[in-house]
């Protein structure tokens, strides 16, 4: 069967079974239980719940493994780090890494004693120089800065050293690009993106293709607390079908809008892994079935960054990315990446695709 009608399917009731397509949100905290705890298969809310079960089912049918849901995509990464590094080992991450990922080492895992080696996602040699290591974490395409890197290389170099990798696949997405068949030990993923795609819920996950550490990380959920609510993993599975139609448009306006903008001499650089003259063009076309719904690209000053974004009138001005919306950021205002005051990244929608390029051309007409 197509990969696209699995995933329409993917954790929904089968046509044989009566009923809704989708199982309906179970609210519950805990269940009722005489006798031994053994004896009954639902408990309490904080252990397990049906609707967690169905979508992660399907999460991990996208991935091919065992996912685990968290309430955030931060939530996942704490997980992934809590259950695999301890003080003393040293962690290899990427620069250019999601900033809360970056501060979350910085603030926490540093201070306990654990090593964090940072190299450019655009450095596979500096990135895959693993001696001593016991994690190498990978986000390719980064965000926002959208460099790749070759995540087979890194993940057989990593193997013959023992080393664990972990794969942040949140701008990709598993439809577009699968680390655990590339070799990675894990992938994590802010749900909170594209996967529900409605810019509507938080969530995260996390999947491994290894039984054992799909229940470590099973356990680290119930003992932490991170636990996704029913409603928002609903609604992100009722999303779920959508999303080969989702992106394959997003995909295909993104690399319209990134030719647009490279050709446009009001801009200076522009960043899409679907472009040729992208550094990791060829990495990506290997590693990934689509480009992504991500274009960065400089308008050299925070003045005219500002002006194209305020002369968007269909485009809205917003964090985040993945969503049915089109959305943009001066990204520099949040002082967390090392990108110039003109930076736009760009979150291309769902809407006709000559309607965001015609309000983006706008946009630049005012520069
Ligand atoms: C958004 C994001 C996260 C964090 O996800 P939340 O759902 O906001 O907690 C992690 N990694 C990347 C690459 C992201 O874009």
């Amino acid at each position: 069967m197509h990969r696209d009608t699995e995933i329409v399917h993917a954790g929904f009731r089968k046509n044989t079974e009566a009923g809704s397509f989708l199982a309906g949100p179970q609210f519950s905290s805990t269940y009722t239980t005489p006798g031994q705890p053994a004896e009954h298969e639902l408990t309490y809310g904080r252990f397990h719940n049906p609707t967690w079960t169905a979508w992660e089912s399907a999460l991990g049918l996208l991935e091919g493994g065992h996912a685990v849901a968290y309430a955030s995509g931060m939530a996942a990464v704490a997980a992934v780090l809590g259950v695999t590094v301890k003080p003393g080992e040293t962690v290899v991450l990427p620069a250019d890494s999601y900033y809360a990922v970056r501060r979350l080492a910085s603030t926490w895992l540093e201070p306990m004693g654990i090593t964090i080696r940072l190299a450019p996602t655009r450095d596979s040699a500096a990135l895959g120089a693993l001696d001593g290591a016991k994690m190498v974490w990978l986000e390719t395409p980064s965000n926002p800065l959208l460099d790749v890197c070759d995540i087979r290389a890194i993940a057989d170099a990593a193997c013959a050293k023992g080393v664990l990798v972990v794969v942040d696949n949140t701008t990709a997405t598993p439809y577009l690009q699968q680390p655990l068949a590339l070799g990675a030990t894990y992938v994590v993923a802010s749900d909170t993106k594209a996967i529900s795609g409605h810019s509507d819920v938080i969530l995260g996950h996390v999947a491994t293709a290894d039984a054992e550490r799909a229940e470590a990380l099973r356990a680290w959920r119930t003992h932490h607390g991170a636990i996704p609510g029913p409603m928002e993993v609903w609604l992100a599975h009722r999303s779920l079908p959508t999303l080969p139609v989702r992106l394959t448009r997003q995909c295909a306006t993104a690399g319209s809008l990134a030719a647009a903008l490279a050709a446009n001499r009001t801009v200076s650089a522009v960043h899409y892994p679907g472009l040729a003259t992208h550094p990791g063009h060829a990495i990506a076309k290997k590693q990934m079935t689509g480009f992504g719904s991500l274009v960065s690209f400089d308008l050299g000053t925070r003045e005219r960054a500002d002006t194209f974004l305020g002369a968007l009138s269909l485009v809205r001005q917003a964090t985040s990315f993945g969503g049915v919306h089109s959305m943009a950021e001066r990204r520099a205002r949040w002082g967390s990446d090392a990108v110039g005051e003109g930076f736009i990244r760009f979150s291309v929608g769902c809407e006709a695709s000559e309607d965001i390029l015609a309000d983006v051309e706008a946009g630049l007409g005012r520069l």
